[in-house]
């Protein structure tokens, strides 16, 4: 039936569509957090790729406002949810793949949560981290890969420390290290907050199992800094210079974003040191996935909207020219045919 050609070609086209590389956003709600009982939300409604944010007239324009992602977890979704559909994204790193995921959202929206977990880490709260280092040495560990790690602090350290490791501990040991030498400093938002991006990088040597090829792989995990306007957090002098120069590298990573979304010949990449050492990322043969992370409360509706905002315009974002252009006719074919198999269906109807 025309149905059946129409899903099949539908699940054809979202794979040639996974190949090519899209960026991925998956967007996360935090649940309300213990003290805040019987608070309203902003979210009027999610499912498994929508979410509605509703703005009530006392924060602004009345009215409500949809978006779509490539995945919406809700408040009750949990770390190993959210590890599930980020798992095959990570394996791809043995296979010779850049793999870059990163968090983004307003400081208090639960990007370190994704990431590492909360401060009282248990094993069902695991982070992303943990979890994919876990499963990147499990199979490497089957295959003989070899994996070796850096991380780098705010991406003002010239030197990133490159160390080989053997294990998830061996790792978490490093991880500890870092994340002590993070600058955080208390702002008004939120006294776990930081004022600086964290990026862990793991670079993996793998071999193809049946031609025996060597193939290189890297993972980046990147913690951002808070997305909110720095006017609120009410910081002052040196802290105040530091935020300024974070929110330069978050604006300049959105100035990437922006020329990659309309196409541009030219991308500004090297505006910040963020933006360099995603490049390849970005704008590679990368496989990149974004959380993007909303609080509910009624009153960061604003910061909410425009963070949607941006992830809106990150999943227009195409990786990987090169492939694209080999596939763009395929897509083309696909997309044309799923046109005409729908007007048939609606001609029917
Ligand atoms: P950010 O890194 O964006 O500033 P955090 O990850 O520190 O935000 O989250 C702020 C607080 O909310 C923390 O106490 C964190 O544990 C909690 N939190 C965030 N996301 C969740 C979640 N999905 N489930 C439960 N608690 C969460
Ligand atoms: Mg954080």
């Amino acid at each position: 039936s025309y149905q059946k050609v129409l899903e099949e070609n539908q699940k054809l086209y979202n794979q040639v569509q996974d190949l090519k590389g899209n960026i991925r956003v998956y967007c996360r709600v935090r649940p309300f957090l213990p003290g805040q009982p019987n608070s309203l939300s902003t979210v009027d409604h999610l499912d498994d790729g929508n979410i509605t944010i509703t703005t009530p007239s006392k924060y602004g324009k009345e009215g409500k406002k949809s978006f779509t992602f490539n995945k919406v977890f809700g408040p009750s979704g949990t770390q190993e949810e959210v590890f599930a559909d980020t798992q095959p994204l990570i394996r791809s790193v043995l296979d010779g793949y850049n793999v870059c995921i990163f968090a983004y959202g307003q400081t208090g929206s639960g990007k370190t949560h994704t990431m590492i977990g909360p401060s009282d880490l248990t094993k069902e709260t695991l982070g992303v981290n943990y979890r994919a280092l876990n499963d990147l040495f499990n199979i490497s560990e089957q295959r003989k890969d070899v994996i070796s790690y850096d991380i780098s602090k705010g991406f003002n350290v010239p030197d990133a420390n490159l160390v080989p490791v053997t294990s998830t501990s061996d790792v978490l040991n490093l991880m500890n290290l870092g994340h002590k030498n993070r600058a955080v400093s208390a702002t008004a938002l939120n006294d776990r907050s930081s004022r600086s991006h964290s990026c862990l990088t793991v670079h993996v040597q793998g071999k193809n199992m049946t031609s025996g090829t060597i193939l290189r792989g890297s993972m980046h995990l990147v913690d951002l800094a808070g997305s909110e306007r720095v006017d609120k957090s009410e910081v002052l002098g040196d802290r105040l210079k530091e935020a300024t120069h974070i929110n330069k590298s978050l604006s300049a990573l959105g100035d990437v974003i922006a020329s990659l979304a309309q196409k541009n010949s030219h991308v500004p990449y090297r505006n910040s040191k963020l933006t360099q050492l995603l490049q390849d990322s970005l704008g590679g043969q990368a496989k990149t996935l974004m959380f993007v992370h909303i609080s509910p409360e009624l009153n960061a509706v604003g910061e909410t909207l425009s963070t949607l905002k941006f992830a809106e315009r990150v999943s227009t974002v195409e990786l990987g020219s090169a492939r694209a252009n080999k596939e763009g006719s395929d897509v083309k074919e696909l997309r044309e045919q799923i046109s005409s198999l729908k007007a048939a269906l609606a001609r029917k109807e």
